[in-house]
């Protein structure tokens, strides 16, 4: 589903933080990418995700050269088949938590109303208890994280792709995220998991250690 070939990447002249690494990610299955900080964990899925070109090597999507794609080619695949769920949440603090949640099938073209049901459900799915109607800056930081994976799952992406998505939470919603991680996964999905707990990677499919 989604794949690396020979990729190799630096932020400047130096050591590349990954050097001609390939690995495949495969739809309906969960990997988790597991490894010491600074060791290019969060950057290896910046480049899954297209928000970083490779230096040398290639992205590949059921099989399609991506990696050098135009910007515009790339941000259409965002939109379309990818849900990312960022390290620090990444929401945005002038929206409502609802709109937050719904903000990604609105880049799909598709209208808020159609959404909200299932925006809602999500939310309460994984125990976000705040009224839709509050701003991310009066929520947790386990809360903004479950709100940023409520958004990433609204459209049923092909990829999913999440950084430390358990990160603050405790035990028990722990358990909910990596079990809608799962599920997403048997529904078709490719689900790539930064990961430092090891009770999380040992519930995915696959684990690739940078
Ligand atoms: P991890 O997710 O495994 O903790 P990162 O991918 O965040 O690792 O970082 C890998 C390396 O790249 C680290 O040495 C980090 O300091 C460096 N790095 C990360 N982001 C940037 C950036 N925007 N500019 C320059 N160096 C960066």
């Amino acid at each position: 589903m989604i794949e690396v070939q020979n990729l190799t990447f630096g932020y400047s002249r130096g050591t590349p933080v990954l050097q001609d690494w390939s690995a495949r990610f495969e739809a309906g299955s969960t990997t988790a990418i597991t490894g010491p900080s600074g060791r290019g964990k969060s950057t290896l899925l910046y480049l899954l995700g297209l928000m970083l070109r490779p230096t040398a090597g290639e992205v590949l999507i059921e099989g399609q050269p991506v990696g050098n794609a135009k910007d515009a080619a790339r941000a259409h695949l965002r939109a379309r088949r990818f849900g990312f769920v960022f390290q620090d949440a990444a929401l945005d603090s002038s929206r409502t938590v609802l709109d937050n949640v719904t903000e990604s099938a609105l880049y799909r073209g598709v209208a808020r109303r159609n959404v909200e049901p299932h925006a809602l459900a999500l939310l309460q799915r994984f125990g976000v208890d705040v009224p839709p109607d509050r701003r991310p800056g009066q929520v947790s930081g386990g809360q903004a994280q479950r709100i940023a994976l409520c958004r990433a799952l609204l459209t049923n992406p092909a990829i999913l792709l999440a950084d430390e998505p358990t990160g603050n939470l405790d035990p028990a919603t722990t358990e909910v995220v990596v079990t809608a991680l799962q599920e997403h996964a048997a529904n078709g999905a490719a689900v790539v998991v930064v990961t430092h707990s090891p009770d999380v990677a040992a519930a995915c499919d696959k684990q690739v250690q940078l």
